[in-house]
C-alpha cells in the first residue's frame, strides 16, 4: 500500500505540473490577445476621427453646397462610422479592463442632460426603424459623479441595443428615475426579450443572446460586458429583466449618489 501511495503522489505531482502549465501558456495568450487588441483598436481609431471630421465639415458644406440625394447617402456613411467608432471604443476597453489599466475621471454631471443628448443622436438611427425614443426625467436635475466618457458609452451601448433588438415599429423609453441614495437609468424596449438563460449569460464577453444573434447578425457580444464593467467601476449594478421571448426587455443601471 505504501507503493501504491507514492504512485498516487507522483501521479499527482506530474498532474500539477501539467495543470501549472498549461494556465502559464494560457496567461501568455491572454496577455497576447489584450496586447493586439489594444495596438489594433488604437491604429483603428485615428483613421475613423479623421473619416467622421471629414464627412461632417462636408455635411455642415465647408466644400460647398451638397445635393439632397448625395446628403442623404453621406449621413448613412456617417451613422455606419459612428457604430464602428463605438465597436472600436468597446474593444479598446476591454483590453484597458483586462490590464486594470482603467482610471476613472470622476465629474459632476447632470445624468438628465447626458441622457437627452444621446438620446437625441440615436433618434435618426431609431427613427429610420419606425421606433420612437420616449425619455422621462425628473424636473429639477439629478447631480451623479461619475466618469462622463465611460457612462456616455454604457448608456449609448444600452440604447443602441434597444434599437437593433427591436424589429420593425415599437417603442423605447428610457427613463431616469431619483431614489433615495441612488439614480436609477431604465432603458425599456417593445423587442424580441430575453430568456432566463439570456439574462444571466448576456454580460460575459463575446457572449450573445439566443435570439440576438439571430435577428442582428453583426452584434460582438461586447457592449454589455464592457457596460457591466463600467458601471461596477463606478459602484453601481447593471442589471436586465424580461417577461421572455418577444415581450421586451429592459435594462437598469444604477449609480450611487453621494450627497444630494
Ligand atoms: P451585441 O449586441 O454586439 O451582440 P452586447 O454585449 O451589447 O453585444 O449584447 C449581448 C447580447 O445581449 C446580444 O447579442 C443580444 O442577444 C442580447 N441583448 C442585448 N440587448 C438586448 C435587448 N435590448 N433586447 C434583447 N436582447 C438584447
Amino acid at each position: 500500500s505504501m507503493i501504491k501511495e507514492l504512485k498516487t503522489r507522483e501521479e499527482l505531482e506530474r498532474t500539477y505540473q501539467e495543470l501549472q502549465s498549461a494556465y502559464q501558456k494560457l496567461q501568455a495568450l491572454d496577455e497576447a490577445k489584450s496586447e493586439f487588441l489594444d495596438i489594433a483598436s488604437h491604429q483603428l481609431r485615428t483613421p475613423l476621427s479623421a473619416v467622421k471630421g471629414y464627412i461632417s465639415m462636408i455635411l455642415e458644406g465647408d466644400y460647398g453646397r451638397v445635393p439632397v440625394r448625395i446628403r442623404k447617402k453621406l449621413e448613412n456613411v456617417y451613422q455606419s462610422n459612428e457604430r464602428l467608432i463605438n465597436l472600436v471604443n468597446n474593444l479598446l476597453n476591454i483590453s484597458r479592463i483586462e490590464a486594470g489599466r482603467i482610471d476613472l475621471k470622476l465629474e459632476k454631471t447632470n445624468i438628465s442632460e447626458l441622457i437627452t443628448g444621446i438620446v437625441e443622436e440615436l433618434q435618426v438611427e431609431a427613427a429610420k426603424k419606425g421606433i420612437k425614443i420616449k425619455v422621462k426625467k425628473p424636473k429639477e436635475p439629478l447631480l451623479v459623479k461619475i466618469d462622463i466618457s465611460k457612462m456616455r458609452q454604457v448608456f449609448i451601448n444600452l440604447i443602441d441595443n434597444a434599437i437593433k433588438y427591436t424589429p420593425g415599429k415599437g417603442e423605447i423609453e428610457v427613463s431616469i428615475v431619483s431614489l433615495v441614495d441612488k439614480v436609477q437609468v431604465r432603458v425599456k424596449d417593445t423587442g424580441i426579450g430575453l430568456t432566463a438563460e439570456d439574462i444571466r449569460d448576456i454580460f460575459k464577453l463575446f457572449c450573445r443572446g439566443q435570439t440576438g444573434s439571430r435577428i442582428c447578425a453583426e452584434g460582438s457580444g461586447i457592449g454589455l460586458y464592457v457596460s457591466k464593467k463600467f458601471v461596477e467601476l463606478h459602484h453601481g449594478r447593471i442589471w436586465a429583466e424580461s417577461k421572455g421571448r418577444g415581450k421586451g426587455s429592459t435594462f437598469y443601471v444604477e449609480l450611487p449618489v453621494e450627497n444630494k
